[in-house]
């Protein structure tokens, strides 16, 4: 369907117009030749009347006298009978009724003419007349009637026939040769043209092919490395890369639901097997008893928080609300630090921190900012060793503020760093968890016009840097929604 349609408007669009253009072209050209030839012959006929009429002026100057006309009537049979170009012309006298008089042929035929150049001679205003007809015999002929300007006895035009034969011939062949290149050039634009809209019609159906495939899940299929190096090759390459990301994110996808059913999985075990041991025991001072609680009371907080961060991310991902406002991020963060310290100090960990005298404003959803925090702490903790310091430091420029929280854990291995921002991955050192931590923290720190960096080197440590724009007013409009 794409093929016929881009044909067709090429067709509307180009061709046609090309087509007109050049017929137009050629209709100029063809309508001059037939004025240039038709009117030279006509241009030679009546520059011999000029001649014969500047000869005539010359006789008898002595004014309109009988005598003077009777003698310019006989100058003029004269130039008729000794007419040197015979051949070429049939040089004629009429009277005022148009009845020849006198032809350089000596032959009195009336059939060399229509008449209609007579009567044009004397109804035109410059007293010429021209006429193109057949004669009796079949030939072409051009007829010109011009009236004598002086009175010259019972003559009273001129007239001058030709064939025309050469010159049709000649405007035969004009005619073939226009009709033959036209016929070309129409030829070539429409090979060149098909050649151009093939070009593109041809690879935009294998992309189509290609892209249902894609669509319907094929997505091993990809387009064949195109040579083309323009909008079409950068589309298949685009399309490729397409089907690589969905490819990834498919195999992202299901390693998450693996894992998350793992994490689930987990927990609940635990929170079964203790169940059953419960129930087996009927002494609630029991040390078992108490123990197994305390262990129920730990799975079920890291279920719920799993679950919550799993409903958070599905949340950031269907687009939510923010509710923002002006916050200091050094007070955002020290009650982070202290949130966490507890858990930190128990995973054998030490926090340092060094809280800066100033406010840090900036214009942000407290409740997502204190998300980013517990994050990016979650993630410290799990990999480091225990003895390991994590770091928080807070620094601002004129336009932004950063929070960086570094550990001295396992570090993210090069090939990984870029990676770990995509939702779903875990990069090869991971322990537990999902892989949307610092997916779910850059979105909502771009979402709030900042950005997340990520250092890291294995064996020695991770750092992951929140830098957000400084608060000024006038940004209130900004981030909304993510
Ligand atoms: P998860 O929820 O599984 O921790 P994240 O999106 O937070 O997923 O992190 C993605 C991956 O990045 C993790 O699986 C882990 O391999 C790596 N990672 C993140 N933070 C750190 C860190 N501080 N040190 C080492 N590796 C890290």
């Amino acid at each position: 369907m794409a093929r016929s349609s881009i044909i067709q408007r090429w067709v509307r669009g180009s061709l046609l117009i090309m087509v007109l253009v050049l017929v137009a072209a050629e209709a100029i050209f063809l309508y001059t030749s037939y004025r240039d030839l038709y009117g030279g012959v006509q241009r030679a006929i009546e520059s011999r009347f000029s001649t014969i009429a500047g000869r005539l002026q010359a006789t008898g100057t002595a004014g309109d006298s009988l005598e003077t006309s009777e003698s310019r009537g006989q100058a003029l049979r004269r130039t008729v009978e000794q007419f040197d170009e015979k051949d070429k012309f049939e040089f004629m006298l009429l009277d005022a009724r148009g009845v020849v008089l006198s032809t350089s042929s000596g032959t009195m035929s009336q059939e060399l003419s229509n008449g209609a150049d007579f009567v044009e001679a004397l109804t035109s205003a410059d007293g010429e007349g021209r006429a193109i007809f057949t004669t009796g015999q079949g030939e072409r002929v051009m007829a010109v009637t011009t009236l004598v300007p002086y009175a010259a006895g019972n003559i009273a035009a001129m007239r001058m026939v030709t064939s025309l034969t050469q010159v049709d011939r000649q405007w035969s062949r004009y005619l073939m040769a226009s009709v033959g290149i036209g016929a070309l050039a129409f030829l070539l634009m429409l090979w060149s043209g098909l050649f151009f809209v093939r070009s593109i019609v041809r690879p935009l159906g294998e992309v189509e092919a290609t892209a249902t495939r894609i669509a319907r899940g094929d997505l091993a299929t990809r387009l064949p490395d195109t040579k083309y190096n323009d909008e079409i090759g950068r589309l298949c390459r685009t399309i490729n890369q397409m089907a690589e990301d969905l490819a990834e994110t498919d195999r992202l996808k299901n390693e998450f639901i693996s894992s998350v059913s793992h994490e689930l999985r987990t927990p609940l075990t635990s929170i079964k097997g203790w169940v059953e041991t419960i129930k087996t025991i009927n002494d609630p001072d029991d040390e078992n008893y108490r123990r197994g609680l305390a262990v129920i009371g730990t799975e079920t907080d890291r279920l719920y928080t799993m679950v919550e961060e799993l409903l958070d991310f599905s949340r950031l991902q269907n687009g939510i609300q923010m509710q923002c406002q002006v916050l200091d991020l050094v007070a955002e963060a020290t009650d982070a630090a202290l949130f966490v310290e507890a858990r930190i100090r128990q995973e054998g960990l030490s926090l340092v921190y060094e809280e800066p005298p100033d406010p840090y404003p900036v214009w942000a959803d407290p409740a997502r900012l204190r998300q980013v925090f517990v994050n990016l702490f979650d993630n410290a903790i799990k990999y480091s060793s225990p003895g390991g310091a994590i770091f928080l430091t807070l620094t601002r420029t004129a336009d932004t503020v950063t929070a960086a929280v570094r550990d001295q854990g396992c570090g993210i291995a090069p090939e990984d760093l870029d990676k770990v921002k995509q939702k779903f991955f875990k990069a090869r050192n991971a322990v537990r968890g999902s892989g949307i931590g610092l997916a779910v923290v850059d979105e909502i720190v771009r979402a709030l016009g900042g950005q997340v960096d990520i250092t890291s080197a294995l064996g020695q440590g991770t750092t992951v840097s929140v830098t957000l724009p400084v608060y000024h007013p006038g940004q209130e409009h900004l981030h909304e929604t993510i």
